[in-house]
């Protein structure tokens, strides 16, 4: 490729609700675009970088023996309502309605599709076990969208479903599943932990996510490397030992409280701007007011506290409805704070919503779940609730847990028979019987990878890819201003096509800019390794090189690039 005839498009500002490293970095770069909330173009840029992934997650799909299919995103009710999912699936299923009125829905996931595909076209058990896997376009309607291709609405999901007669096949394939991501994040050069998960709402009797460490993470992980112990916050917390905890109080109190505040005077108060403000936990301590101002559309993640003076006056307590309408809580998460006394109060963005119940307690960072809350008990500060700490011996007793924030990058189910039994999907056992199968799904958030992997590598001058995610291995940059001089020009493209035909993924830098533009991008850009083609150069024989992670550049002759990049 040559960048003269490619649309590279950096810039030098970015909005302001662009907070993480990668989403910054992926506008100044250009990868990516904004359209509406959540949903993005990816440039040519982005996408050789989306499309490298890609490939890597085909590759070791097609490697661990899933076959490929393509289902559509527009999926009909009815299927959803054989799951019961229509309903169930709440506020992220985007419905939508055609000219004669029928109901569909965008696919945020394709159990029902191809369970469907599956009852039809499985009959026997000889056919099994079958693994089948997508790449293809979710939308979720995501309370909060945010941090770019992150969380978008609309996203790019690798997504396989496995067939199976018995729980055992089923445990097979799921280990060759845990295997084959474990290969793809480490091919794609990602720092990562696979840790244990609750099947949740899903079902299912066993789970794992993996998560990609980086301290902008939405999710809490704890682990051990000196054992094989790692677990998500919400698993590692529910299997730790209940220790002497006040049993939670599940009876809503009315609450006396003083003047009710809007928005604008705690975001005020705060100094917190109300776009940063998904909601507000006013909580009265031991030690007085207390206000922790929340951000996260999942997870109680970001907190800062500071002091008020009263709370809010004269309001009703909100249902755990409401509450998990206001705050986005995912249901079953909802957990009183632990602060002395505490009485949580929720605020919403338009009036004053108060709650008893939040959904944890924070400190230093950390988010706790799950908190147990008596409204008499003395003991309930933070620290007395949180049940998994940086530090505490592992379950397995082999190591000591270290808690970490990362980004859910995959994650891998044995549904069971619930689709299953749910659709009617069964097949013929060795005895001519009616067997309902078992299922396994596995998902990778494909572009979500992308915005993870420049997380985990980026410094002050831009992105820094790993060879398997660049969008090019090597650019080959010609300084020759405004391109006057032939010569260099020529030499230019002569590497150029000695690089692409020893089949190096190469880009040359024919743009003619001075050097310090022309650097700053492919610095910004991430190419792994850079070569430098000037009239200088020539004269003495030789190229610059320089890896993008080296502090220095040095000079080699042709024959010792060729054998370097080849
Ligand atoms: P999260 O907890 O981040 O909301 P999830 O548990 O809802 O993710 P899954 O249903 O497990 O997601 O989907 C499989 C994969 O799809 C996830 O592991 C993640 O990598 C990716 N993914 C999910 N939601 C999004 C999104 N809104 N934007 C980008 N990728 C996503
Ligand atoms: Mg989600
Ligand atoms: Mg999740
Ligand atoms: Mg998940």
């Amino acid at each position: 490729m040559r960048l003269s005839q490619f649309h590279l498009a950096t810039v030098k500002e970015v909005p302001a609700d662009a907070e993480v490293a990668s989403h910054k970095l992926m506008l100044r770069a250009g990868m990516i675009r904004k359209l509406a909330s959540g949903l993005y173009t990816w440039s040519p840029l982005g996408l050789r970088v989306l499309r490298k992934v890609e490939h890597v997650v085909r590759d070791e799909m097609l490697r661990a023996g899933a076959i490929e299919v393509l289902m559509p995103s527009v999926q009909p009710r009815e299927l959803w309502e054989e799951t019961g999912r229509w309903e169930k699936f709440g506020g992220q299923l985007l419905k939508i309605k055609d000219r004669k009125e029928q109901e569909f829905c965008y696919g945020p996931t394709h159990e029902e599709v191809i369970t469907d595909f599956a009852r039809n076209e499985l009959k026997s058990y000889k056919q099994l076990p079958l693994n089948f896997f997508q790449i293809q376009t979710k939308f979720r309607d995501e309370i909060r969208p945010r941090f770019g291709v992150m969380r978008a609405r609309e996203f790019l999901m690798k997504d396989a479903y496995s067939f199976h007669l018995t729980p055992e096949s089923l445990g097979e394939t799921y280990k060759v599943m845990y295997d084959a991501y474990s290969r793809i994040f480490t091919r794609l050069g990602l720092e990562f932990r696979a840790v244990d998960a609750d099947t949740g709402a899903i079902g299912g009797s066993a789970s794992h996510e993996f998560q990609v460490l980086a301290d902008s993470g939405e999710d809490a992980i704890a682990f051990s490397d000196a054992s094989s112990y790692a677990a998500n916050i919400e698993k590692a917390e529910a299997l730790a030992p209940a220790g002497e905890r006040p049993a939670p109080s599940a009876e809503l109190t009315r609450v006396d409280t003083p003047k009710q505040r809007t928005i604008d005077e705690v975001t005020a108060f705060l100094g917190v701007p109300a776009t940063q403000l998904v909601k507000t936990i006013l909580v009265r301590g031991r030690d007085g007011l207390v206000a922790l101002c929340v951000r996260g559309d999942h997870e109680i993640n970001e907190v800062k506290a500071a002091h008020l003076p009263e709370l809010p006056d004269d309001s009703e307590l909100a249902s755990e409805e409401e509450i998990l309408a206001a705050t986005g809580a995912r249901p079953g998460s909802l957990g009183p704070v632990g602060l002395p006394e505490s009485i949580p109060v929720i605020v919403d963005r338009s009036a004053a919503l108060l709650a008893d119940f939040v959904c944890g307690g924070n400190q230093d960072g950390t988010h706790f779940t799950g908190a147990n809350w008596q409204r008499d008990a003395r003991i309930n500060r933070v620290a007395d609730i949180r049940k998994v700490v940086d530090g505490d011996l592992s379950p397995d007793g082999k190591g000591h847990i270290r808690l970490a924030r990362g980004i859910e990058v995959g994650h891998i189910f044995q549904l069971g028979q619930k689709y299953a039994e749910a659709m009617g999907a069964d097949v013929l056992d060795s005895n001519g019987k009616k067997s309902t199968m078992y299922m396994g799904c596995y998902g990778v958030g494909v572009s979500r990878i992308v915005a993870a992997a420049i997380e985990q590598r980026n410094d002050d001058a831009g992105m820094i890819w790993t060879d398997a995610m660049a969008p090019w291995r090597v650019a080959v940059c010609v300084i020759n201003p405004k391109n006057t001089d032939p010569v260099v020009a020529e030499a230019g493209e002569s590497l150029y096509h000695e690089l692409s035909q020893a089949g190096v993924d190469t880009v040359l830098d024919d743009r003619g800019l001075r050097p310090g533009s022309m650097f700053a991008d492919i610095e910004l850009i991430g190419i792994p390794h850079r070569v430098v083609v000037s009239a200088r150069g020539l004269e003495a024989g030789t190229f610059e090189y320089r890896a993008r992670t080296d502090s220095e550049s040095r000079n080699v002759s042709r024959q010792e690039l060729l054998a370097l990049l080849g």
